[in-house]
């Protein structure tokens, strides 16, 4: 999701296979799923470097038999991901009115006010705070990127740029900024230090303030199959049950929880202080009931999500070698993180894709890590006239068939590759 714009990041701390679990600090031994070596998948290689190496690491899942957390070795200093973003949250329509959503909603429940400070963890450029100003209350962004920081500052949102953890909460708390709501959208998967990272907000929490945070759920990633959504820039992958162990060992609770459908699947979790008044509600033991069923809490159920993401590879093959044995073209659309993963570890490359598309600028003319695809404007589809278009963002299915549909003018057909391959005539599909 989040565009890197330095070229090659040094090697962090390489654990090799013998290391702790990120959040109980257990030995962590047991495979989820390996993908093989891999570049950064937001490492896309500009013209002038097409010829030069590119440093690729292990992509391999592992899963913690005493909290469940299914986690990633960091291999790249968060610093290197996160200082310079080129991704701006304000650029997705669809996200900012989930967070004006998230911020009427917020309000209400809490009644917040101009008495309340809300801060936000990754606040990126303002795409949350900013419907806060209208409401009257205060808020305080903490983002790490400065570029991106900087956008919110200019928008009047006061933003601390900075990495999260208890030392910033000491710091902040010292400054009056004690919060009735700490919000975290995606940023939970990116934290290397979890530990530090729910201590401190744990520390700048009012005792009757709550905590929203959103991540991809785990349940939904082995259930649909989306192993492409496994990458380096992401360290940790959540259940509810991981994440109620994590909220006690740090004098939290879960209260609540919704399941969205953003990302494939998301949760957002409500945590408060465990001797806060705030009562549990019965989503929480609902849905960790739910994924013992699922065997969340059983080693299992991740051994054998690997072995269907082995068996997706070979049916994506299979279908690809046999299009191209008929001597059908294909090109892709998008150029998203999870379409790297998926093309790294399937070894599709561009013997089997013509080129890619994207509608972002910053990525025409370059190639996608590793593969080394052609990346261009969306337009050139329409010249290339392929016979396939794998759909690489499928999350965004529906709205790429709508506005593409008229590649069926050409005869052209769409793939979608996850949860399994399944071609899309658009001649069919009815408005
Ligand atoms: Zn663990």
């Amino acid at each position: 999701m989040n565009v890197q714009t330095t070229t090659f990041p040094v090697p962090h701390q390489a654990h090799g296979h013998d290391h702790k679990c990120r959040l109980c600090g257990s030995q962590v031994e047991t495979t989820m799923v390996d993908l093989g070596m891999s570049p950064l998948c937001e490492s896309f290689v500009p013209p002038e470097q097409a010829d030069a190496m590119e440093p690729f690491f292990p992509l391999h899942a592992y899963v913690c038999g005493e909290c469940f957390l299914v986690q990633l070795n960091e291999y790249v200093a968060p610093e290197a991901i996160f200082e310079e973003y080129a991704y701006f949250s304000s650029y997705s329509t669809s996200w900012v009115a989930h967070a004006e959503d998230y911020c009427r909603m917020i309000r209400d429940r809490l009644d917040l006010g101009p008495q309340s400070k809300v801060v936000e963890l990754a606040s990126n450029d303002g795409y949350l705070l900013q419907h806060f100003l209208p409401m009257g209350v205060p808020v305080l962004g903490v983002e790490p990127a400065k570029n991106v920081a900087q956008v919110a500052i200019a928008k009047g949102i006061p933003t601390r740029v900075d990495f999260f953890g208890v030392e910033l909460a000491e710091a902040l708390l010292k400054e009056g900024h004690a919060a009735d709501v700490i919000a975290g959208n995606n940023v939970l998967a990116q934290v290397p230090d979890l530990n530090d990272f729910v201590a401190g907000i744990e520390r700048l929490l009012k005792p009757e303030g709550v905590v929203t945070l959103e991540f991809p759920h785990v349940l939904r990633l082995i259930e649909f199959n989306q192993f492409d959504t496994i990458y380096h820039e992401h360290f940790s992958y959540f259940s509810l049950i991981t994440i109620d162990i994590m909220a006690k060992r740090h004098g939290l609770k879960v209260i609540d929880v919704e399941e969205l459908s953003t990302h494939g699947g998301s949760l957002r979790v409500y945590l408060a202080k465990q001797d806060s008044s705030r009562e549990v509600l019965p989503a929480v033991a609902e849905l960790i009931a739910r994924e013992r069923a699922a065997g969340l809490d059983t080693l299992q159920a991740y051994t054998i999500f690997g072995e269907q993401v082995k068996r997706t590879k070979r049916a994506l093959l299979s279908f690809l070698i046999e299009a191209k044995e008929a001597g059908k073209s294909i090109c892709g659309y998008g150029a998203p993180g999870k379409g790297n993963t998926l093309l790294n570890y399937c070894g599709i490359g561009p013997d089997f894709l013509d080129f890619t598309v994207d509608r972002n600028p910053y990525k025409h003319g370059r190639l996608t890590p590793g593969m080394r695809i052609p990346i261009l404007p969306v337009e050139e589809l329409d010249r290339a006239k392929p016979d396939l278009v794998l759909i690489l963002p499928w999350n965004l299915e529906r709205e790429i068939v709508q506005q593409m549909r008229h590649i069926a003018d050409w005869g052209g057909k769409f793939v979608v590759p996850i949860p399994e391959v399944r071609v899309i005539d658009p001649r069919e599909i009815k408005l």
